[in-house]
């Protein structure tokens, strides 16, 4: 008879449960919308209402609470995680942490050395640092790709700014500078740095740290990042990147961010830090079933997480035991077999789409599934997963 639900055109029957065509899973981008729900059973709480004629003017004076509140509360917040030490350090608002990211390489590239400053991060990287350092084509600075290659660089070779991802991305690990001494500097991207992604083993207590909005709260349409910056110059010279790019960030924006952390912090964080972390353990234990019968495929970055639980268990820290969990962002996969040289393609036909390891500078034998989209997202991806893996013992 007739369907009682509105089926997608994956699913139909009576009840949705039948499946009509392979649908594409896409697990591509890193769209954090896995918190949707979470700010669904506080939508009151977080809704914000601008009147029109409000907050018209550039000046920041008038509205200078808000910054201050945000602020605040920012550095609040990383009080109750324990995830960074903020006490003297400036703190810098971004359109997200894009923007901060590229202040920051001019912000460290800008000195008085003639040559320009050598950029470089560690393999797997987040594209993005190697896309800004080329397009924006600076003559302070030069993309020098891995970092690995200059660990036994000559003291004559210049500066050095290292871009730190840590957690990783794509591969979730938390990570350490490579290259040390007086010519290197470091940028820490903790995008991931929370108790959704990561175990929080200490606090980072870097030079140049930076946040972003997008995967804490998961509105990354608002376009909201914060930089903490320890040396005045720096700061100032990030600050001109900020108002010479777009004056200063959206205030529409900073209102929302405040509203937002405003419902994070209710009883130190308890609701967004149970949710967070429990959906991506919960996700963590599906495909890691789903993979377990797997010798094709392998993931990357599993072991290196639970060594985190052990190394905390053994400390007693019982707040940070009850979050550390196999729980980054994306799971990172290896094809295994020799003829699968385009991990990339071999998920394509099962119609599940990940992100090349090319994309990461890796070999293509690696790809990057993200785990932090919709629900529905996941549920296609583990489907398909489970239809690719249950087909390996039949094709050899
Ligand atoms: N850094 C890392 C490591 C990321 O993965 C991302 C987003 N995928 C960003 C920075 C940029 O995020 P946003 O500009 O939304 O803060």
């Amino acid at each position: 008879g007739e369907p009682i639900c509105e089926c997608n055109s994956c699913y139909g029957g009576k009840d949705c449960s039948e499946v009509l065509t392979e649908c594409l899973a896409d697990a591509d981008s890193g769209d954090p919308l896995f918190l949707e729900p979470f700010w669904m059973q506080h939508a009151a709480s977080s809704a914000v209402v601008v009147a029109g004629w409000h907050r018209m003017s550039y000046r920041f004076d008038d509205y200078s609470s808000i910054s201050e509140e945000l602020e605040k509360h920012i550095r609040q917040l990383h009080a109750v995680i324990g995830n960074a030490v903020t006490d003297g350090r400036f703190i810098l608002f971004g359109a997200g942490s894009t923007q901060l990211l590229n202040a920051a390489l001019f912000g460290l590239s800008l000195d008085d050395s003639p040559s320009p400053a050598n950029i470089v991060a560690s393999i797997p990287f987040y594209p993005l640092y190697e896309a800004q350092t080329k397009y924006f084509n600076s003559m302070e600075f030069k993309w020098k790709g891995n970092a690995s290659l200059w660990k036994n660089r000559s003291d004559s070779s210049g500066t050095f700014v290292e871009f730190v991802t840590s957690p990783n991305n794509p591969d979730g690990r938390l990570m350490k500078q490579v290259l040390k001494g007086p010519s290197s500097k470091t940028i820490f991207d903790h995008a991931y740095y929370w108790p959704h992604f990561s175990a929080i083993p200490t606090a980072a207590d870097e030079d140049l740290m930076i946040f972003t909005l997008s995967k804490l709260t998961g509105h990354a349409g608002s376009r909201f990042g914060w930089a903490f910056v320890r040396d005045e110059n720096i700061y100032k010279r990030m600050q001109m990147y900020i108002s010479l790019s777009s004056m200063s960030v959206s205030r529409d924006t900073q209102l929302r961010a405040l509203k937002l952390l405003k419902v994070v912090l209710k009883e130190n964080g308890k609701d967004l830090f149970e949710f967070g972390p429990k959906t991506m353990r919960n996700r963590w234990e599906r495909i890691s079933r789903s993979f377990s019968s797997s010798k094709r495929f392998s993931f990357r970055n599993l072991s290196l997480n639970i060594a985190i639980i052990f190394k905390i268990s053994q400390d007693h820290h019982q707040r940070l035991l009850t979050y550390s969990w196999p729980s980054a962002a994306y799971a990172w996969i290896k094809c295994e077999r020799a003829e699968d040289q385009d991990c990339n393609a071999v998920l394509k036909t099962a119609s599940i789409i990940g992100r090349g390891g090319s994309i990461f500078n890796a070999e293509s034998r690696y790809v990057r599934l993200s785990l932090i989209k919709s629900q529905d997202d996941f549920d296609l991806l583990i489907q398909n997963i489970d239809a690719l893996v249950s087909k390996e013992g039949g094709v050899a």
